[in-house]
């Protein structure tokens, strides 16, 4: 086993400029009628960074009273001017990159050079939806029986409630602002409490770009459960869209029924990521490593279980483990970092006791396997091999650096090992045969699917999942029709 020392905070004009955008942030711009706050802390660190205020339940209704507002008179703005805003908040968001990058990194742990790829991928949402906001929002159709013509519209929804995770607190932000906006739609935004930093930082830019003051409520909150059950019970709310775990989600899903609400819900996954025989090894061991590591694993997409046929699995297992022993683990501001710590110390526990069950149940442990001492949350880079289907790693979201591999003989158990999960969000593929590739991929229980890559997401593809993954897509066209609503003209003609 290869255990390093890690790359711990470091004093550097790095780490400097990184407070430096922290302390840029205004935290309070929408006021509190309270001085309540909370800590935000630096999770390679655990310093405390931020105190944002702690919004109560009357704060968020006063700003949805004021994102109500604005929505109806942004509602009325042409689709240019709104596509107008939408273009230079993406020019003014990719002129503050280094800014961005390093709040994400501060509050959030992700090597550096993944925050760059975050906000690139977090603004090209906004870029995306200034392009949308253009196509055509409806259609015409005739009476099959005559008599009628038919025209159709997309309207705004009304006011959204938008609930965001930490894992991605800038891409998760704007992939639901940007359409939101896009259509006319005011929002409350209720970012993660661990992360709220970077989406204040992303409505500020909001706002020098044009976009009326009052119309992205950002409340920072503990009381997340009280705040959404309010505001979900107000009937100005007309859309949740929501990503986080699947309990959650129920919860929402629950109000939201109660109160006939339009929901986008993106929720827990377990990726199974399938290797055959025929694979190309190199391509395979590099696209696991990405689908298991993108975000420190960290990701609702990440490769949860990686099945390898039994004809290939000594090569993959070896390769991967190679590439993966190549981690640099530490504080997302240090250098050459590739690996940065985990949210919080609950998750270092629970990465404990995943190993742990997994070798009790007779999985190898190739690689990594512990926690550091010291300040910080760290856990190595994982590999597992030959672990049983019944451990607990294989049935669980791992949310984290370590990679369960076990192995299979044909593509049928393959297959139905693949889908024997109440999980159905992405899942992977590496074959060199086209017809195993759509074969396998058609059958697999998945709202996405990787063939012959690791990384599913792109703000052209309509990001989402099957049965307790979530309901609704987000990104695409797909994703901006959640905003709206569609309604009809019945047009009487004259009989020809
Ligand atoms: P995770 O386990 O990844 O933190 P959660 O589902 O707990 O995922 O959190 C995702 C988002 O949902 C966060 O912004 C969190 O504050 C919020 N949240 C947590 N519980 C509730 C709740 N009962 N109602 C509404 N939002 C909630």
């Amino acid at each position: 086993m290869i255990v390093r020392e890690i790359v711990r905070d470091v004093e550097s004009p790095l780490s400097e400029s990184a407070d430096a955008a922290v302390a840029s942030i205004t935290l309070d711009r929408q006021g509190s009628a309270t001085n309540a706050i909370f800590e935000v802390r630096d999770p390679a660190s655990e310093r405390v960074i931020a105190t944002p205020p702690d919004h109560s339940v009357d704060d968020g209704l006063a700003a949805l009273a004021r994102a109500d507002r604005a929505g109806r008179a942004w509602a009325r703005e042409t689709a240019r001017r709104r596509s107008d805003v939408l273009h230079h908040a993406y020019d003014l968001l990719i002129e503050q990159k280094d800014r961005l990058a390093r709040i994400i990194t501060r509050e959030m742990g992700k090597p550096l050079a993944e925050a760059y790829g975050e906000v690139q991928y977090a603004s090209d949402y906004v870029r995306w939806y200034a392009e949308e906001a253009l196509r055509p929002a409806g259609n015409f159709r005739e009476n099959p029986v005559g008599g009628s013509t038919i025209l159709t519209s997309r309207a705004p929804i009304g006011t959204a409630l938008l609930i965001t995770p930490w894992n991605f607190p800038m891409a998760m932000a704007t992939r639901k602002i940007a359409p939101a906006i896009a259509v006319g739609c005011g929002a409350v935004v209720k970012p993660a409490e661990l992360t709220p930093l970077t989406t204040l930082a992303v409505a500020e830019i909001f706002v020098r770009a044009g976009v009326p003051e009052d119309l992205i409520q950002i409340v920072t909150t503990t009381r997340a459960a009280d705040l959404s059950s309010a505001l979900m019970a107000d009937p100005r709310i007309r859309k949740v869209s929501f990503t986080g775990s699947t309990g959650v989600g129920s919860i929402l899903l629950g109000q939201a029924a109660q109160h006939v609400i339009k929901t986008s819900m993106e929720l827990g996954g377990n990726a199974p990521l399938l290797v055959f025989d025929d694979a190309d090894l190199e391509r395979a061991v590099e696209g696991a490593v990405v689908a298991k590591l993108r975000n420190g694993g960290q990701s609702c997409v990440a490769a949860n279980r990686i099945l390898v046929q039994s004809g290939i699995a000594d090569a993959f297992v070896e390769g991967f483990t190679e590439r993966m022993s190549r981690v640099v683990l530490g504080n997302g501001l240090g250098e050459g970092v590739t690996l940065g710590p985990v949210i919080d110390d609950r998750a270092v526990r629970k990465f404990s006791s995943l190993v742990d069950d997994a070798v009790a149940h007779g999985a190898e442990l190739r690689l990594g396997g512990s926690a550091p001492d010291g300040a910080g949350h760290f856990f190595e880079a994982t590999v597992l091999d030959r672990v049983p289907e019944a451990s607990e790693i294989a049935l669980t979201e791992i949310f984290g650096p370590i990679a369960a591999i076990s192995r299979f003989d044909t593509e049928a158990e393959a297959l139905e090992r693949a889908n024997s999960t109440p999980f159905g969000l992405a899942s992977y593929v590496f074959t060199e045969n086209i017809d195993r590739a759509f074969d396998v991929a058609d059958r697999l229980d998945a709202g996405m699917v990787g063939i012959n890559q690791g990384i599913v997401s792109n703000v052209a593809a309509p990001f989402g999942g099957v049965k307790a993954s979530g309901l609704g897509r987000e990104g695409s066209g797909e994703g901006l029709e959640e905003y709206q609503e569609i309604r009809f003209y019945n047009l009487a003609r004259r009989a020809r």
